[in-house]
């Protein structure tokens, strides 16, 4: 019997251990619900890593892994699959605050202070205007232009916020939606019992829900009584609830709450027992003395909301100098009507030059802060920085994918440049938030932009009609 030559039978034994061990590692690859690969991941983690041929594996909302794509593709595996290559990933901006059915009133009344817009126009609009179908149009206008402009959490205050809940659930959208309480009767209720009556049914709804974080909102230190506050800081202590609300937006509110409380809005609440890490407090556009040490040690959130300041000409809050103080700040649009958007790229762009030149110092806020801001730091000040502001294992799968293929983004020397000064929100290509894909190569699955864009239109007219033409500047 002629032996079979001893080569023959290494190169069949190779073959069967390498088959085998294909066969191993297929079995041995974990199935996912999404795999998000190619492209460069900015993934603003602790290292602040860029991975420049990256993969993201995405289970049950949350990410399981981020990595080299070679990694990712070795050790999972899913039927549902985003191709990346090309594109720049990033975590999901998070606008900080706003007040998102004021879309509807978008133009309505421009270039004016604080006191005027407000008194004059957009509270006797409100009045008016404001129900819960008006609440419900507007929102869905403002959360359709934020999924496109790739935000994927924002912080609301508002009336009727748990029509604002189930339009931003409906949308796949998260939110830290708070339910306005002010001391005089507004839309919804009529008086302070009313409104923590509708707030104490919002919260329990709403509390463990994926996407919506229920809030109370008292509306400012200057219109909500020293009692009031009291019992809503009463409220969030037994619920858990975060408290959204503005603190020291112009320097008017500064000068009457020296004169009628004796210190300054931020003192004056922390005197009360109000400021905590729960608090997420908008503008603090004037904070004076130890303001800023105190909102440090009481680990309150703060929103900067840079070109609705500039709007109204409030004033320019010291941002580099709370950073600096390590005060948890993110950033913001604000409503609609004092913006005119709800664009966190113009948000981004705009902290920065602010800051650069209001200080004469062009290093004082770069463009990787600037997005840190509308990222980590924008989770931290809303107090989810373990859930959401970076690419990370274990943290809720809020993505977008960028398209790098625009004339305005070519060619490409820093990351952190291109996506803070370069990138527009139309450049947003594909949106992932809790692991759904909201927006797929710019359609959104979600939300029906024709009906929401004919439905906002009828609403301009019952605006208008309502005010009287002459009330429209
Ligand atoms: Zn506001």
């Amino acid at each position: 019997m002629r032996s079979v030559p001893k080569f023959a039978f290494i190169r069949v034994s190779l073959i069967l251990v390498t088959m085998l061990s294909n066969a191993t590692a297929q079995t041995r690859r974990q199935p996912v619900d999404l795999l998000v690969v190619g492209g460069t991941i900015v993934t603003m983690d602790q290292e602040r890593r860029v991975i420049p041929d990256g993969g993201i594996a995405v289970s049950q909302g949350r990410i399981v892994a981020v990595g080299p794509r070679a990694e990712i593709e070795r050790d999972y595996t899913s039927r549902q699959r985003i191709n990346t290559a090309g594109k720049v990933i990033t975590p999901g901006l998070i606008n900080g605050h706003t007040h998102v059915p004021m879309v509807l009133f978008r133009g309505l009344a421009d270039d004016l202070d604080l006191q005027e817009w407000l008194t004059k126009y957009i509270f006797p609009a409100e009045a008016k205007n404001v129900t819960e179908e008006f609440v419900r149009v507007g929102a869905r206008l403002g959360l359709a232009e934020m999924i496109r402009g790739g935000t994927t959490t924002y912080c609301d205050m508002y009336y009727f916020e748990d029509a604002i809940a189930d339009e931003t659930a409906k949308a796949g959208v998260r939110g830290v939606l708070g339910e306005t309480i002010i001391d005089f009767p507004v839309a919804d209720n009529k008086t302070n019992a009313e409104g923590m009556a509708y707030v104490e049914k919002f919260v329990t709804r709403w509390k463990g829900h994926a996407l919506i974080i229920p809030a109370i909102a008292p509306h400012a230190p200057y219109t909500v009584s020293e009692q009031h506050l009291k019992a809503v800081r009463a409220f969030a202590d037994r619920t858990g609830a975060p408290i959204v609300t503005h603190v020291s937006e112009t320097k008017k509110e500064l000068d009457d709450s020296v004169k009628d409380k004796g210190a300054s809005p931020v003192a004056y609440l922390d005197r009360i027992g109000f400021l905590n890490n729960r608090v997420i407090a908008a503008h603090v556009v004037w904070p004076q003395g130890s303001d800023i040490e105190i909102l440090a040690r009481r680990g309150v959130g703060v929103v900067h909301n840079p070109q609705s300041n500039m709007k109204l000409a409030s004033g320019v809050a010291p941002v580099p100098k709370m950073m600096a103080e390590n005060v948890l700040v993110g950033l913001g649009t604000d409503g609609a009507a004092s913006n005119n958007d709800l664009n966190m790229w113009e948000e981004m762009d705009t902290v920065a030059k602010l800051h650069k030149v209001f200080s004469g110092d062009p290093k004082v806020i770069s463009a990787q802060q600037a997005f840190e801001l509308a990222t980590i730091r924008g989770a931290a000040a809303l107090h989810l920085e373990k859930d959401i502001g970076s690419l990370e294992k274990g943290k809720r799968a809020d993505i977008l994918v960028i398209d790098r293929d625009t004339l305005n983004q070519i060619p490409l020397y820093n990351v952190y440049s291109d996506l803070v000064y370069a990138t527009k929100a139309s450049d947003v290509e594909t949106v992932i938030i809790n692991g759904r894909i909201v927006m797929r190569n710019r359609r959104l699955l979600t939300l029906n932009e024709t009906t929401i864009k004919a439905e906002a239109r009828a609403f301009r007219d019952r605006i208008i009609k309502s005010l009287g033409t002459s009330a429209v500047p």
